[in-house]
């Protein structure tokens, strides 16, 4: 069997074989890049050679970057526990031309790799193209010999990339594998296309134009090529599996968590510990690159992956922490690709049981509080926006957190109500301060306060690098 460390190098080595310089992944925090939470793609790294701001010594390059979409523009934190196909913490293995070849010789390379390195049958595979893209339709059917109805035009913002307002742009054209007629969906561009049948396994960019300004476009003079492909995504496709969970390496962590916590990892409680080996990978490599739970910023984010995780460990009966004792068997999985994580292993650990500690007695009291007022609401209510901020400020739940909860039980949170207790408790803190007789500092102090957004992180409004569409 192909392992996902195979499937990795596998990738790597054909580029490099290609002409591509085998480039490392760039830290989860982007460098020099306040605006965005978290290298979510592989071309955040990039991003100024693309604009010609940077150069560097060469013009083609191949990596294997640590994503997380766990906040911004790119969300999948509610997709975790739902979804086959997504994760908060990935690995995008993508290959980049900086003005160097464009659509053609990338269609060819990645046609290339996935039929004749990978050996996937043409017949389970389909693409899309971006409406407009007669150019890439002709090169699919030219090199790969794909029919009509395997080029689906899309005409949406899902196949046309855009680096921000202004700034380099493009068509793209993503490439999908069929996992057959016994999975529920429909194939990209019909009204069930969010189904699991059809998996998006790899997306190229053709960053062609520049984007003046609005109604401003022009030609690039040296079109470029960013692509991105979901390494446990091909994992699964290479392994015979329709689920990432179900691949080598997540499912050595599954394990991990079901012989740490004494509890069948299929059994009724499978997703939790999915949720759990998922979490823990993102909260791990978080911590590797500098990120410390907090109350604000990357840090609130951090935590509320962590206090999520551990709300599942707690249903799996443990009363002890559990997620620390699974750090081995993920630097065992991925220290020899990442040696940061490794180099890490203490500060992971002790991270976790600090958090693992400090949050357990809440965790009890809190899901105690939250069974009561949701034992009269039966299936499908709505919890009151006063208990959730209760939950929040008193037991330390992150609001997504009592929100995911409800999720299970088919239920949801009045958020308006929550929203404004929030409002009304910061007037309150505002009064009392101006109580207190230091009224000139009062609106420095609470201007700051909400400029850095206070105790209360979702996420940045908008993130103005973006990666793969
Ligand atoms: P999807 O539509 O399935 O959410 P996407 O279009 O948002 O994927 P891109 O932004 O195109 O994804 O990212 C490039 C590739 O990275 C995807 O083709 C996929 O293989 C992989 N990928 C994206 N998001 C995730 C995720 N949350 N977990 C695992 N792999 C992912
Ligand atoms: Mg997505
Ligand atoms: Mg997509
Ligand atoms: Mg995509």
């Amino acid at each position: 069997m192909n392992t996902a460390n195979d499937i990795r190098k596998t990738f790597l080595e054909y580029f490099a074989r290609n002409g591509h310089e085998i480039v490392s992944s760039s830290p989860l925090v982007p460098r020099n890049d306040p605006t965005l939470l978290f290298t979510n793609a592989g071309m955040v790294q990039f991003k100024n050679v693309f604009t010609g701001a940077e150069t560097r010594p060469y013009d083609r390059a191949v990596t294997s970057q640590k994503c997380v979409r766990a906040g911004g523009k790119h969300n999948d934190l509610e997709n975790v526990g739902y979804t086959a196909r997504h994760h908060t913490f990935f690995e995008m293995l993508g290959n980049f031309s900086f003005g160097d070849y464009f659509k053609e010789r990338a269609i060819e390379l990645a046609w290339n790799l996935v039929t004749k390195e990978y050996g996937l049958p043409k017949d389970r595979l389909l693409v899309t193209v971006y409406a407009e893209d007669e150019q890439a339709h002709g090169l699919w059917k030219k090199i790969a010999g794909l029919t009509d109805d395997k080029i689906i035009r899309i005409g949406t913002s899902d196949n046309f990339w855009q680096m921000g307002d202004t700034g380099p742009c493009g068509p793209c054209s993503e490439i999908f594998f069929d996992h057959g007629d016994k999975i529920p969906g429909g194939p990209p561009g019909s009204p069930d296309e969010d189904g699991d049948r059809f998996i998006e396994i790899w997306n190229l960019v053709f960053m062609q134009f520049e984007q003046r300004a609005p109604g401003d476009r022009v030609s690039l003079p040296r079109p470029s090529i960013d692509t991105g492909m979901g390494l446990e995504r091909i994992t699964a496709v290479l392994q015979g599996k329709h689920d990432n969970y179900d691949i080598d390496l997540m499912r050595a962590l599954i394990e991990a968590s079901a012989e740490a916590s004494g509890v069948d990892p299929d059994g009724p409680f499978k997703t939790s510990h999915r949720v759990i080996a998922d979490h823990l990978r993102a909260s791990s490599f978080l911590i590797a690159d500098g990120v410390l739970p907090a109350n604000e910023g990357r840090g609130y984010v951090l935590r509320r992956i962590m206090r999520r995780a551990m709300r599942h460990a707690h249903m799996l009966g443990c009363r002890e922490p559990l997620l620390w004792r699974l750090v081995p068997a993920l630097v065992r999985q991925m220290g020899e690709a990442y040696p940061e994580l490794s180099r890490a292993q203490a500060l992971i650990v002790e991270t976790l049981k600090l958090e693992e500690n400090r949050f357990k007695q809440m965790l009890d009291r809190g899901l105690k509080l939250l069974e009561e007022e949701t034992a009269s609401l039966g299936s499908g209510g709505t919890l009151s926006g006063e208990v959730a901020f209760k939950l929040y400020d008193t037991y330390g739940f992150p609001l997504d957190l009592t929100q995911d909860i409800l999720r299970g039980q088919g239920g949801s949170v009045d958020t308006a109500a929550f929203d404004a207790a929030m409002a009304r408790q910061k007037a309150a803190a505002r009064a009392a301060w101006a109580g207190s007789g230091e009224a000139a500092t009062e609106t420095v102090w609470f201007d700051i306060r909400e400029k850095t957004g206070a105790t209360e992180f979702l996420g940045y409004a908008e993130d103005v690098a973006e990666g793969q569409v």
